[in-house]
């Protein structure tokens, strides 16, 4: 049975709805409830490759990935669940001069917070990763703090975290809408009865540009579609060698379960409005685009020539969220008071759950912002992608460029 009332009530049962209402419930905050209409983690975050990925130039996105990448390294100690966060590092390949100043920068920024990263020689590297193969004149970054996890499980243990600290989590509730009195939300309408609130944390992932429409706001975050798949497993790959970055085409390869993951960006780059789908669409029915896969692999034996005959046993593809700065969205609205958004996750969702969610409760409990929210706002954007077409444009161009960081 639903509650008649609630103090927060999150909409979303994925990685970020989980890590909010885990922080929420961590910060104190009494009688909050998830609801989602499907089961927990039921939507695009089960498919995640779940890397972390923390160093970039950009000092602030720079202090949010390190920690993240620290809570990881701790997620038990946190939330009383463990997860399986495998700290195996990852390598970034720059093959252009422009790639390879990048990685100097790299070098530094990972300076100034302490971290140790080195250039590896292609000796070394592919003795870390037998199955790589670098081409000549390429530069190699080790990035030692960078890992992956199991993203489902993940959202598992926030809602159980969440769960443990008094939160109470609804599955196959579907949220039709908010009642809004004076410009502040005073309801959940569900389809199994309303719940009073005052608080609403909208972490809806490719639905939450539609949520808002039905509100009459004009959300800057669109849905894109990310496929990447896993191989059977191959001799020579080891359990533990790191993620292979490479920068130019933006292909990502990882170990999963004795094969190779493979995924990547910038390929047939699309964004969809969810109001083109059915009403009972589900992620798990998302239309592959075969292109792309052929794209990706090709560009992915370029690097990994044992992946020519690899036999492929599980495609991933679902619908993360991005914005167009490639940024989150994580504030209160300015036109509904208490409605907080959770979106933008920019394929990123599961590797930024934790700093998200302490910003979440941040926000509600009222404590200082432990991040800048500035830079986040809903609002940041003005009139600016106000179109449809000119918003998924411009957020096509920036998951098409995802390891260029043109922004
Ligand atoms: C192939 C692939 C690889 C990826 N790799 C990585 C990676 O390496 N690292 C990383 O960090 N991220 C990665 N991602 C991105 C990551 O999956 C997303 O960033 C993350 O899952 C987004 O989580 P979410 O909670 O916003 O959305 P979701 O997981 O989609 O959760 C949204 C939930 O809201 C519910 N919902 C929607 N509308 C309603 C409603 N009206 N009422 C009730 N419930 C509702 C849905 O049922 C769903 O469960 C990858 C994604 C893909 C597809």
């Amino acid at each position: 049975m639903l509650p008649k009332s609630a103090d927060v009530v999150v909409i979303g049962g994925g990685v970020l709805g989980t890590s909010a209402a885990f922080h929420l419930s961590a910060a104190g905050q009494k009688n909050v409830v998830v609801l989602d209409r499907g089961a927990i983690a039921s939507g695009t975050t089960p498919f995640a490759a779940g890397q972390t990925g923390y160093l970039t130039c950009d000092r602030l996105a720079l202090k949010f990935g390190a920690y993240n990448v620290d809570f990881f390294s701790h997620f038990e100690k946190h939330t009383g669940h463990a997860i399986d966060f495998q700290q195996s590092g990852s390598l970034r390949v720059a093959l252009t001069d422009k790639y390879k100043d990048d990685l100097e920068s790299r070098i530094q920024a990972a300076a100034e917070i302490g971290h140790e990263v080195q250039i590896l020689s292609h000796q070394v590297a592919k003795s870390r990763v037998p199955l790589f193969d670098p081409p000549s004149g390429c530069q190699i970054l080790s990035v030692p703090k960078d890992g992956y996890v199991e993203p489902k499980s993940v959202a598992v243990a926030y809602a159980s975290g969440a769960c443990d600290r008094g939160a109470t989590i609804h599955t196959r509730t579907n949220v039709s809408g908010l009642e809004i009195h004076d410009g502040r939300v005073k309801a959940v309408q569900t389809d199994q009865g309303v719940i009073e609130t005052d608080w609403v944390v909208l972490a809806a992932g490719a639905w939450t540009r539609q949520f808002g429409q039905r509100l009459g706001l004009n959300l800057r975050t669109v849905p894109v579609r990310h496929q990447a798949f896993d191989t059977a497993p191959i001799k020579g790959v080891k359990t533990n060698q790191p993620i292979v970055r490479i920068t130019e085409p933006q292909v990502y390869v990882r170990q999963e379960a004795g094969g190779l993951l493979v995924g990547g960006y910038g390929y047939q780059p699309r964004t969809f409005d969810m109001n083109d789908f059915p009403e009972d669409f589900e992620i798990p029915a998302l239309a592959a685009d075969q292109a792309y896969y052929q794209e990706l692999r090709a560009a992915a034996t370029a690097f990994f020539p044992a992946l020519t005959d690899a036999v492929v046993v599980r495609e991933r593809r679902g619908l993360p969220t991005i914005s167009p700065d490639g940024r989150l969205l994580v504030s209160e609205t300015r036109e509904i008071n208490g409605l907080i958004i959770v979106s933008g996750c920019a394929v990123g969702g599961v590797d930024r759950s934790p700093g998200t969610g302490r910003l979440v409760a941040d926000i509600i409990t009222g404590r200082d912002p432990w991040f800048p929210l500035e830079g986040l706002t809903v609002d940041r954007f003005g009139d600016e992608f106000a179109n449809d077409g000119e918003l998924r444009e411009r957020c096509q161009e920036i998951y098409a460029h995802h390891y260029h960081e043109i922004y």
